[in-house]
């Protein structure tokens, strides 16, 4: 068992209250990450208004950290590591077999449902209960937190760890709109409202 702190949302509308809770090990295709810093995005607010998440839950979508271990069969990542962790995919399905993950075929339940693909959690609080903690394959709003490999993309190491989680989600959300869904071009003009980590990189 890894015991670590996190956020937990025990309730809509509800605080983020910093708790004690305990992990499971990695299991296979997992990493473990000691988490250096997470962006707060417009996305890990959406469950203190949408119904039907599983609470308590631990959200954070966009973290950074050091790996701090590794499950079986995890062949691109190594203790030691600095990572950017970003939306999980299955990486078999056909939208991921031709490069378009953020259109994986369980992109929602790997994401969006706070859980891993069969409903299951690997967290438990202080009492013994549930937590969700696979907020977009990571829940970092944790000082620990173990998220599946193929959503941890190993950086530099001499790059600021601490500064890089919004890479994860909001830096390519505004430079994904600029260079792929819009296709601004040269000498042309467009407009961004808001200059959070989305319309700082658009
Ligand atoms: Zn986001
Ligand atoms: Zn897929």
């Amino acid at each position: 068992m890894i015991q670590t702190t996190a956020a937990v949302l025990r309730e809509p509308k509800g605080p983020f209250t910093i708790e004690a809770i305990t992990l499971d090990e990695p299991g296979p295709g997992e990493v473990v990450v000691r988490i250096a810093g997470v962006g707060l995005c417009h996305t890990d607010l959406l469950p203190r208004v949408a119904e039907g998440l599983p609470l308590p839950l631990v959200c954070g979508h966009e973290g950074s950290g050091a790996v701090v271990a590794v499950g079986d069969g995890v062949t691109e990542l190594e203790v030691g590591d600095h990572v950017v962790i970003s939306f999980d995919s299955c990486g078999s399905c056909r939208s991921c077999e031709s490069g378009r993950p953020a259109y994986c075929a369980t992109f929602f339940p790997r994401n969006l449902s706070g859980r891993r693909v069969d409903g299951g959690t690997n967290a438990k609080d202080a009492a013994g209960e549930d937590v969700s903690a696979r907020w977009f394959g990571q829940s970092t709003f944790a000082a620990v937190t173990v998220v599946t490999a193929r959503n941890a993309v190993k950086v530099d190491k001499g790059l600021p760890l601490h500064l890089l989680g919004p890479l994860g989600c909001g830096f390519q959300t505004g430079a994904g709109a600029v260079l792929e869904s819009l296709r601004v071009e040269p000498g042309s003009s467009i407009i961004v409202f808001g200059a959070g980590a989305v319309g700082l990189a658009a």
